[in-house]
């Protein structure tokens, strides 16, 4: 393997890593779990696709890193490249870590309680291990640095956004950047492309993306805005909240948990929050299950038609994540949502493109066009480390 960079994408209780190379001739990775628990353990894939599964009981994120690491010792990476949720105002592309970057990840905690600490610890870990390893962050928001005031800022008074901070950022910024910038290349149009790339998977976003710039996206200050997701609402009324407290005395903290935990897929269907099983249940006839799966289609095409809104011109839809990515349904019910906008789609290729396939949905005279991109976070994060160490 040519240059190669680890990806690290840690989580409160799990480290997603990959080793890719200069060459695009595959690449290890693998998934530590449940850290922290007598479960932890490691799923490991070596380069030629061959899986083995290692127990680490009671490991520590620490610990979990140092066994990665050996795992990983035969290709001796360049760089780490750390997947981090939150750059605040602060970070509009992909930096090298020095003590003020690692400060600051950690101090914009106040925008991601649950991500920017584990990411942060990531990082630490590395550099304790391996002291001389460049690290590199790539921020889930820094994509979204480019979206017009009218299109970060909230309705509410000023002084919030000026000393607080309080204003939309946006998430899943590497994926809405790799798959624009691939449907750019697939679509070869000649000319400044836009796009409304939907993200969809256990958590949910789209975004419009003109001339491989954000202009609007629909998560905000934190990634419950937007449309329903698997566990998280989405856009409620923002009453809501003083509504559950006063007339069913719930907490702000048990109401953030109802929101963002028990929402969405799981919350309307009562089954829960994954697509598969949704689907399954709503082929059976279950109720909640098909309207969780309409409200879900609704909401997903009422967001492509107001994000067209941020384009100068609207080439086309990418659809992204295990959802879009997977469920030929699930488009086909959210493109049926949209008929103000000249969209024909081929359903052969719809069913086709599947599990990892990659290419158009849309006819010849269809007025926009339909793609289906598989994301590739890990290889968009170690592109911006090269970047910024100019390797
Ligand atoms: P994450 O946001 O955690 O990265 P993914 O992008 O992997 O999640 O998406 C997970 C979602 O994709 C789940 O809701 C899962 O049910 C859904 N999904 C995966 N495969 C299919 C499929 N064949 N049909 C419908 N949904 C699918």
């Amino acid at each position: 393997m040519k240059n190669p960079i680890l990806v690290l994408n840690c989580g409160s209780s799990s480290i997603k890593y990959a080793l890719l190379g200069d060459d695009s001739e595959g690449r290890v990775q693998g998934l530590a779990e449940n850290l922290g628990l007598d479960t932890a353990r490691i799923k490991h894939q070596d380069i030629n696709g061959e899986k083995v599964e290692i127990s680490l009981a009671g490991a520590t994120h620490q610990w979990a890193l140092q066994k990665i690491l050996n795992l990983l010792s035969e290709y001796k990476p360049r760089a780490v490249g750390h997947r981090v949720v939150h750059g605040g105002r602060q970070f509009s592309e992909a930096v090298l870590v020095d003590d003020n970057v690692l400060t600051e990840v950690k101090r914009l905690k106040i925008l991601a309680p649950l991500h920017n600490p584990a990411n942060a610890l990531g990082i630490e870990a590395v550099k304790n291990m391996y002291p001389d390893l460049p690290n590199v962050v790539v921020f889930d928001t820094a994509f979204h640095q480019t979206m017009p005031e009218k299109a970060y800022r909230y309705a509410i008074p000023k002084e919030f956004y000026e000393e607080h901070r309080i204003r939309r950022y946006g998430f899943h910024g590497a994926s809405h950047n790799y798959v624009s910038n691939r449907a750019t290349n697939l679509a070869n149009t000649g000319s400044q492309d836009g796009w409304v790339t939907a993200h969809l998977g256990n958590g949910s976003s789209l975004t419009a993306v003109f001339d491989g710039k954000s202009l609007d996206t629909t998560m905000g200050l934190t990634p419950l805005e937007g449309v329903p997701m698997g566990t998280r609402s989405g856009d409620v009324d923002p009453s809501l909240h003083i509504h559950l407290h006063r007339t069913l005395g719930y907490s702000l903290d048990e109401i953030d948990t109802i929101l963002n935990k028990r929402s969405g897929l799981l919350g309307i269907s009562g089954i829960s929050s994954d697509m598969r099983t949704i689907d399954q249940a709503s082929s059976e006839g279950n109720a909640d299950a098909k309207l969780a799966i309409e409200i879900f289609c609704y909401k997903v095409a009422r967001y492509i038609a107001s994000l067209s809104c941020a384009l100068p011109t609207f080439t086309g839809i990418v659809f992204t994540g295990g959802i879009g990515e997977n469920s030929s349904s699930v488009r086909e019910k959210i493109l049926a949502n949209l008929p103000h906008f000249g969209i024909e789609i081929d359903d052969n290729e719809n069913q086709r493109l599947v599990r990892g396939a990659e290419g158009a949905i849309h006819t010849k005279s269809s007025r926009l066009q339909v793609w289906v991109i598989p994301t590739d976070e890990e290889f968009q994060i170690a592109k911006e480390t090269k970047q910024v160490l100019g390797l």
